[in-house]
C-alpha cells in the first residue's frame, strides 16, 4: 500500500496538461469519486492496525498534493487565458476627478422634487420664444419697459424673435394646448439684458409654477408656498406676503421667508428686517386665462415663479451670482456633499 502511495506521489508530481480539458481528464483520474485516491482510501480499512497511523499520513499528502497540482495547473491556463500575468494589479490607478453636479442643478432638483410630491408635473419649452409666448400671451401692454430693448435680447433681423426673459412662455404653451386641471412647473434658462455683476447676470434660471382649476383661491397659493418654503429651508422658515404688480396676475405678492441666520431678529444678511424675498407671485389675471384659451368664468388659477439662483444664495450662502457661471473647480466641489 505504502509503495502504491509513493508511486501515486512520483506520478502527481509531474503531471502536465496543455489545455482544460487534459486537466479535466486528471482531476477525474486522481481526485473523482471512482478516481485512484479514492480507490486508496477504499483500501484503507485493510491496512493492519499498526501501520494505519503511517499510511494515512501518507494518504492525506497524497490527496492534499494532488489537489494542490492539479490546481496550480489550473492557475496556469486561468492566467494564459486573460492575460492577467502581463497586468500589474498593485499599480496605482490613474486619479480620475468624479464629476459633481452643479449647484443650482442641485437646488432645481430639489424644487421639482418638492412640487411634485404636490402633485406638479413639469412642462418645457424653448429658449428662443416670439413675442406673442413671452408678452402678449401674459398681457404685457404694448409700451411696457420689458418689450424695450434695454432689457430683453431681440433679433435684429426678427424683432419678433426673443431671448425669453421668464418662464412664463412655457405657461403660455401649456394652457393653449390643454384645458384645466392644470398644474405644472417650469424650470428653465432665461435671459436679460443686463450687465454682469455680483448681483445680476445676463441669463439666470427660473422655476414658474402654475395651477389653473375651478375654485382656486388665494389660500392654496398660501399653503402650496408656506409647504414649499419649509421643505427648501427647515420647519421652522415663516413667510409672508406683500402686495405687488406683474401684468401677469392680479392680485399679485413677493412672498419673503423668515432670515434663518438671525431667525427673524435683524441681521446684516436680512438688512435688519429679518425677512428675505425669495419669489413673486399671484392670482392669475382673468386676461391671461383668456388670451390663451381659457374660460375666466369658470375657472381661476394662482402662478408663482422663483429664481434657482436666489433660492441657491440663500441655502449655501453664495455672495457672488458670477460663481456660478464660471466653472472654477474649487467653487463647484464645495457642492460635493450635496449631491
Ligand atoms: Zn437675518
Amino acid at each position: 500500500m505504502l509503495a502504491k502511495i509513493e508511486q501515486l506521489l512520483q506520478e502527481v508530481e509531474n503531471i502536465t496538461a496543455s489545455n482544460a480539458d487534459e486537466l479535466e481528464a486528471l482531476r477525474i483520474k486522481y481526485l473523482s469519486k471512482k478516481g485512484a485516491i479514492n480507490a486508496l482510501m477504499a483500501d484503507f480499512r485493510n491496512v493492519p492496525a499498526e501501520q494505519k497511523k503511517e499510511v494515512g499520513m501518507k494518504l492525506n499528502e497524497l490527496k492534499n498534493r494532488a489537489q494542490e497540482r492539479i490546481a496550480e495547473l489550473k492557475d496556469a491556463f486561468d492566467s494564459k487565458d486573460t492575460g492577467a500575468a502581463e497586468l500589474d494589479l498593485t499599480r496605482t490607478a490613474y486619479p480620475i476627478e468624479l464629476g459633481t453636479r452643479h449647484p443650482l442643478n442641485i437646488v432645481r432638483n430639489e424644487i421639482i422634487d418638492i412640487f411634485g410630491r404636490m402633485g406638479f408635473t413639469i412642462a418645457d419649452g424653448p429658449e428662443v420664444e416670439d413675442d406673442w409666448h413671452v408678452f402678449s400671451s401674459m398681457n404685457f401692454a404694448e409700451d411696457h419697459p420689458a418689450r424695450d430693448m434695454q432689457d430683453t435680447f431681440f433679433i435684429e433681423s426678427h424683432p419678433d424673435i426673443i431671448l425669453r426673459t421668464h418662464t412664463s412662455s412655457v405657461q403660455s404653451r401649456v394652457m393653449e394646448v390643454s384645458q384645466p386641471p392644470i398644474r405644472v412647473i417650469c424650470p428653465g434658462r432665461v435671459y436679460r439684458n443686463e450687465a454682469i455683476s455680483y448681483r445680476a447676470h445676463c441669463f439666470f434660471h427660473q422655476v414658474e409654477g402654475l395651477y389653473i382649476d375651478k375654485n382656486v383661491s388665494f389660500t392654496d397659493l398660501k399653503q402650496v408656498l408656506l409647504q414649499f418654503a419649509q421643505e427648501m429651508f427647515g420647519p421652522e422658515t415663516k413667510i409672508r406676503l406683500r402686495p405687488s404688480y406683474f401684468p401677469f396676475t392680479e392680485p399679485s405678492a413677493e412672498m419673503d421667508i423668515s432670515c434663518d441666520i438671525c431667525g427673524g431678529k435683524g441681521c446684516a444678511f436680512c438688512k435688519y428686517t429679518g425677512w428675505v424675498e425669495i419669489l413673486g407671485c399671484g392670482m392669475v389675471d382673468p386676461a391671461v386665462l383668456e388670451a390663451n384659451g381659457i374660460d375666466s368664468k369658470v375657472y381661476t388659477g394662482y402662478a408663482f415663479g422663483m429664481g434657482v439662483e436666489r433660492i441657491t444664495n440663500l441655502k449655501y450662502k453664495v455672495k457672488d451670482l458670477r460663481m456660478f457661471s464660471e466653472n472654477d473647480t474649487r467653487f463647484l466641489k464645495e457642492f460635493e456633499s450635496a449631491n
